[in-house]
């Protein structure tokens, strides 16, 4: 993170209202970060009762009611992506506005290179539906899966189908690659739990460590690469990393104080409620942000790292003196 942070623009410690542009090797484009997030925004969101239609059964079983699932993404640099009329945040249908943020990116920033951020989440990993995953390929020829071509050590490209179509399995695309052993079982106990001990313990393990398929990337990262872009993926359990978070915060009070609670009218501020939100405001929130990076990669944890970032609320840097606090 730190290489990609010297291509990146700052914004200046003491006005956030500066932004100060790399310096760039002829070679080099300059990078922005994009955090991206996903939050629930509830019809009722902070009201304790609940007021509707007198027919309607209450629609707040769990207490906040109606809901919307609202994924985006957000800049330092601008606020949340977005270019002339079209907005990048989306009512979700988990994960699908990748496709659309990423043009929306190279038209407002072009010759840059986005590096998108995601949190650790299992559907942030999930894979191509046709991704050389040794763990979903049967031994023997047959199912109906289909798999992208895969290639052998010499580099020749090897398809995963027979020519009628069914997938080849396993032990077929093992013994074309000389490396079936008789007798091997599909699976072992130890890679069923995803926790293998040994290399050769079984076919789905000797498949999964050929280069083709150790390359196997998640299904976001594949998207992103493939347009010239980056992606990282920012560690479980560290608090305050992702800044979009406390953007959400902001835009779900907006709502508390203007929408008139039904999911129309949800529907129709959400929008409002994200450009709400001052870019000067925005701006604090990533310096917090990258405050809070500072201080992990300075060692500092929980408590700690809270009372840091705290404490040198308007620096973008944790002092290095600060360790000893
Ligand atoms: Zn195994």
């Amino acid at each position: 993170m730190e290489a990609l942070e010297k291509l990146m623009p700052k914004l200046m410690d003491e006005d956030i209202t500066v932004i100060i542009k790399p310096q760039l090797n002829p070679n080099k484009k300059k990078h922005i970060l994009v955090m991206h997030d996903e939050s629930v925004f509830y019809a009722n969101d902070g009201k304790k009762t609940y007021w509707g239609p007198k027919d309607h059964a209450p629609l707040n079983k769990k207490g906040n009611g109606l809901s919307l699932h609202i994924s985006d993404f957000l800049t330092e640099i601008d606020s949340h992506l977005k270019f002339e009329d079209e907005e990048t945040c989306v009512i979700m249908k988990p994960g699908n506005n990748l496709e659309k943020a990423i043009p929306i990116f190279e038209q407002k920033y072009p010759d840059s290179i986005g590096v998108f951020a995601f949190d650790n989440a299992t559907s942030h990993a999930a894979y191509a539906p046709n991704a050389l995953i040794a763990h979903h390929m049967n031994l023997n020829p047959g199912g109906k899966k289909k798999f992208k071509d895969g290639f052998k050590s010499d580099g020749e490209i090897q398809s995963m189908h027979l020519s009628d179509g069914r997938p080849k399995g396993i032990k077929l695309v093992l013994e074309e690659r000389g490396l079936w052993k008789k007798g091997l079982k599909r699976i072992c106990s130890e890679c069923k739990i995803h926790l293998p001990t040994k290399n050769d313990c079984c076919a789905v393990r000797i498949l999964s460590l050929q280069l083709d398929f150790a390359a196997q990337k998640p299904l976001i990262q594949e998207i992103i690469e493939d347009r010239g872009h980056k992606v990282i993926f920012y560690p479980k359990f560290h608090c305050g990393l992702n800044f979009i978070e406390q953007f959400w915060g902001a835009a779900k009070q907006f709502m508390r104080n203007n929408c008139d609670y039904t999911f129309k009218g949800l529907e129709k501020m959400v929008p409002d409620a994200l450009n709400s939100v001052p870019l000067i405001q925005i701006r604090k929130y990533a310096r917090r942000s990258w405050r809070f990076m500072d201080a992990y990669k300075k060692g500092l944890k929980g408590i700690e790292a809270l009372y840091a970032v705290k404490k040198y609320k308007s620096h973008r840097r944790i002092p290095n003196n600060v360790i000893n606090v």
